[in-house]
């Protein structure tokens, strides 16, 4: 929200006592609340010397004053109230990414081996296709096992090859095809040579702050993880 549209809402016997000064120094100042760097940026410093030390002051004398104090504690009670960012906002999407499904970004897939479903278990073809192809780099190999084979379908338990265990492989999920939360939980991705890695935020941390925010810790310590339990009308004896 930019700074000069908020000071075109405030009520007049908030806004006449400020100074054309005062005015833009709390522009800058609401913006980061950093007093040195709202100083330097809003122009106000008009002495010799500026540099940080003569900004804090030139900053702090301001913000002494009773009537940039209220225009301030106004400032900023509006902008929380017409800001996009609110603390349940930030709540529901800690909440989205705590609770995220991982394995809609990436799974493990257990599936059949080239014999699980070959004929007396032989290596099974996908068609004739890839037969021919791979029989014109070696001739040794055979069709013996048949076609079919489909990497869809789960291991054969009576395998002898792979003992039912079949194969593994992770499997990516197209990005295009997260819900909404898996989104949030998406990080991001990059080439490594293993492969591709995908990152996703950290659920549990996520998880945590939900139940910082929601007071659910013990009040004394609060690294302390025991949760906060209370049971209405106490414990049975
Ligand atoms: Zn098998």
């Amino acid at each position: 929200m930019h700074a000069p549209y908020i000071f075109a809402d405030m009520p007049v016997d908030i806004a006449i006592p400020l100074s054309a000064d005062e005015r833009r120094f709390l522009q800058e100042y609401i913006a980061d609340l950093d007093v040195v760097e709202a100083v330097k940026r809003s122009g106000v410093y008009k002495g010799r010397a500026p540099n940080p030390n003569t900004f804090a002051s030139c900053g702090n004398r301001i913000l002494e004053k009773q009537h940039v104090r209220i225009a301030l504690h106004w400032l900023q009670s509006y902008r929380a109230r017409h800001s996009e960012v609110n603390a349940e906002k930030v709540l529901m999407r800690l909440w989205s990414i705590a609770t995220a499904d991982a394995s809609e970004i990436s799974s493990v897939r257990v599936f059949s081996c080239r014999n699980c479903y070959g004929d007396d278990f032989q290596y099974q073809w996908i068609n004739e296709f890839e037969f021919n192809f791979q029989k014109k780099k070696n001739d040794l190999v055979n069709d013996d096992g048949g076609y079919g084979y489909d990497p869809e379908r789960r291991p054969n338990k009576e395998c002898p090859h792979c003992k039912g265990l079949g194969e593994r492989a992770v499997f990516l999920t197209d990005t295009r095809d997260y819900s909404p939360d898996a989104r949030l939980l998406y990080k991001g991705a990059k080439h490594t040579r293993h492969g591709i890695e995908v990152m996703t935020h950290d659920s549990m941390r996520a998880m945590d702050m939900v139940a910082r925010i929601l007071g659910l810790y013990t009040e004394g310590d609060p690294n302390d993880n025991q949760m906060k339990i209370i049971v209405e009308g106490g414990l049975p004896d």
